[in-house]
């Protein structure tokens, strides 16, 4: 999961589309990846719960991101494992969370939310 949120961030559309389960890659992947990658400005991540057994794996997840406000991904994305490789399989979109203002911020700064990236 992390080293997809990466991936995202450095524009690995490579990593991206290799560690997409097989069933789920669609033709024009690489176009849509690339358009995401370039009209988003990623802020931080925040793992919110992670879950994983032999060859499944759940994690809720918060990506932030720069808009005219600060925008919320939040989603429970399912993993399956393959011979041997992690995939992502797909992801349930969950309404964005409320945080706290004296919560770490988000971005990794290690100041609190209010005086960071508070909106
Ligand atoms: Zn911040």
């Amino acid at each position: 999961m992390r080293s997809r949120y990466s991936a995202f961030v450095v524009g690995d559309i490579g990593y991206l589309i290799k560690t997409l389960h097989p069933d789920k890659r669609q033709v024009d992947d690489e176009v849509v990846l690339r358009q995401t990658i370039e009209q988003t400005r990623w802020l931080g991540l925040k793992i919110i719960a992670h879950k994983s057994a032999e060859n499944n794996a759940t994690v809720e997840f918060i990506a932030f991101y720069q808009d005219d406000v600060i925008g919320q991904l939040h989603e429970r994305s399912h993993f399956i494992k393959q011979n041997g490789q992690w995939f992502y399989v797909d992801g349930e979109m969950l309404p964005a969370v409320k945080l706290s203002r004296n919560d770490l911020c988000f971005c990794g700064s290690g100041k609190k939310l209010k005086k960071c990236h508070s909106v």
